[in-house]
């Protein structure tokens, strides 16, 4: 077994698809919702939806019962590296909580270490943590930052994070704000121009337009 396929067991591990959601709720509620836009929850296309979008919601909404902290636990080191750490154009969906509908896109982290590092490839599972909940893209971005920060106390912590908002983009209205990118700045990134500046000079860099 490779170490990718390892690693992407763990995901499956960490972020398995809940069994203390309650499956039957959602499945009854599907079908009224049904019912109510006019439709026919027996006809042949239907009949199994219910189900579907249950069993959908315990995989897109797994973060509530994933502990970031277990994620960490092995991965965390001790060093005198001090140099900035960056992870750039993390994919991630998330749902917003104010429609239930995805919003996805990128997001990008660093840090400052001050004697202690995290292994690079759980910083894009800790961004699935927090995205893999109802979500708003302000609190999102600033759960990932403020994890980091108690996790590794550095010297610094710094999240952005792009999306795009099905909610606006389907809907037809505020298309303009379809697109957002919010920030959370930590420590020597919120005190000092020279690392904020450095860590979005390198995000920037051949970043392409966020696009479906
Ligand atoms: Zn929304």
């Amino acid at each position: 077994m490779t170490e990718d396929q390892n690693n992407s067991n763990e995901i499956m591990d960490e972020m398995r698809p809940s069994t203390d959601m309650d499956l039957l709720t959602i499945q009854n509620a599907v079908t009224k919702m049904l019912s109510a836009f006019g439709e026919n929850p027996s006809r042949k296309g239907l009949l199994r939806t219910p189900e579907r979008v249950a069993s959908m919601y315990t995989e897109l909404l797994s973060g509530y019962r994933v502990d970031p902290n277990k994620i960490v636990k092995d991965a965390l080191f001790e060093v005198t590296y001090d140099e900035m750490v960056i992870v750039r154009d993390i994919e991630f969906y998330s749902m917003c909580e104010h429609h239930m509908l995805p919003f996805m896109g990128r997001a990008h982290v660093a840090y400052l270490p001050d004697g202690k590092v995290i292994g690079l490839s759980k910083i894009p599972r800790i961004v699935d943590v927090f995205a893999h909940r109802l979500q708003v893209q302000e609190r999102m971005t600033r759960q990932i930052a403020d994890f980091l920060s108690d996790l590794l106390k550095p010297q610094g912590v710094a999240v952005v994070v792009e999306a795009m908002h099905l909610c606006s983009m389907m809907r037809g209205v505020k298309k303009q704000n379809a697109r957002m990118t919010t920030s959370a700045m930590h420590g020597a990134f919120r005190a000092n121009l020279a690392p904020r500046q450095e860590f979005l000079a390198n995000i920037s860099r051949g970043a392409s337009p966020l696009q479906m």
